[in-house]
């Protein structure tokens, strides 16, 4: 059991939710001053830079290290907004506590590496510091669990999640697929676990940052996570990506802030609801009717030696089953996908029947 409690810093104000703005990187201290205070006069609360910088390759600008805490320190002394950077190994965890560092980020390489997890959670053990983890590069949500729960039976309570995205050998528009059925796991598996967006990293290209912002709010984010640079062409990481703080401000200015239901609302979608809850009723019916008729075809290749898989029978009810959803006005790419699991279903319903007989 993961005990969760609030990061004070994080929390939402007048309907609002909290947005944590800054560099990728601190690369020096005019930049980083220079952000800091654009961002201030925005009513940013906390501001975030990179200190040290996990590069996938190496060679590129890894971050300015520890000379970097003390501008951020100047950042708290002169704007009085609070701030956090990554840490990933006992080194930073400690010059980062010793600099005053509000909030400590664990990035989404690391969460990858139980090691290095342990690591920070041994290093931290007796602090109550906030502690936010980024999801794992992979998406693998047991790693992710996992570094929650190195954390808090090191004693730290105050965590929050931060979805970032994953990397996806076929992921074409974002940097980073958002997958955001994982993190609606995360929130049923962490109780109380706040979870924060990440649509900088999420989107790779500034003018879509935006736009995933705002579904971030639609999926119910308690906070966003976005990457500001006074001069984003002239970045050292993560270039193409970064808002400057007028581009943010305009983001911030248009973005939808929900409110919760009402009773009103609730007596409204309720006749919808059920009639949902019998239409998805109704699918669970028709499966399992579907799987009862593929262990009827499956016992008959079985008993005449013929193979489980048929692609041609395959691909060509696939075809016809998009034909069939275009006309309803269904997403090609939604029907492949549902078909595909429904299939893989069917194909291991089989084997399991052979094994069986
Ligand atoms: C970052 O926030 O700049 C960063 C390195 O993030 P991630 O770990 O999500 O790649
Ligand atoms: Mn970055």
């Amino acid at each position: 059991m993961i005990e969760i409690e609030k990061i004070e810093l994080l929390e939402a104000s007048q309907g609002r939710i909290p947005i944590v703005a800054g560099p990728c990187s601190a690369e020096s201290e005019n930049q980083v001053l220079d952000c800091a205070r654009s961002l201030a006069a925005l009513g940013i609360k906390v501001f975030r830079a990179g200190v040290w910088k996990p590069r996938t390759r190496p060679g590129n600008f890894e971050g300015a290290g520890t000379p970097a805490l003390e501008w951020l320190r100047k950042v708290k002394s002169e704007t009085g907004m609070a701030v956090t950077t990554e840490v990933a190994n006992t080194r930073h965890v400690e010059a980062a506590l010793k600099a005053g560092i509000d909030i400590l980020w664990i990035g989404a390489r690391t969460t990858t590496s139980p090691f290095a997890v342990q690591e920070i959670a041994d290093a931290l053990r007796g602090t109550d510091i906030p502690v936010l983890v980024k999801n794992p590069i992979n998406a693998e949500l047991e790693l992710w669990i996992g570094a929650f729960e190195r954390l808090s039976e090191a004693g730290l309570k105050r965590l929050a999640a931060i979805h970032r995205g994953f990397s996806s050998y076929n992921e074409r528009i974002y940097r980073y697929s958002p997958e955001w059925q994982i993190p609606i796991e995360l929130r049923r598996r962490i109780p109380g676990l706040p979870v924060i967006c990440d649509p900088s990293h999420m989107a790779g290209r500034s003018e879509l940052v935006p736009h995933l912002a705002q579904m971030a709010l639609d999926m119910k984010a308690d906070g966003l996570f976005i990457e500001a640079h006074p001069n984003p062409a002239q970045a050292l990481s993560d270039r193409a990506q970064q808002l400057t703080p007028e581009q943010l401000a305009e983001l911030t200015g248009k973005l939808v802030f929900h409110r919760d239901p009402e009773p009103a609302d609730t007596a409204f979608m309720e006749p919808y609801r059920s009639k949902l809850e019998e239409v998805d009723l109704k699918l669970i019916q028709d499966l399992a009717e579907r799987f009862r008729i593929t262990g009827s075809i499956g016992e008959y290749k079985n008993l005449n030696n013929l193979a489980i898989l048929q692609p041609d029978r395959y691909n060509s009810i696939s075809d016809e089953l998009v034909n069939e959803g275009l006309k309803f006005g269904l997403d090609e790419k939604f029907i492949r996908l549902l078909f595909e699991t429904i299939h893989a279903e069917s194909i291991r319903c089989q084997i399991n029947k052979k094994n069986n007989t």
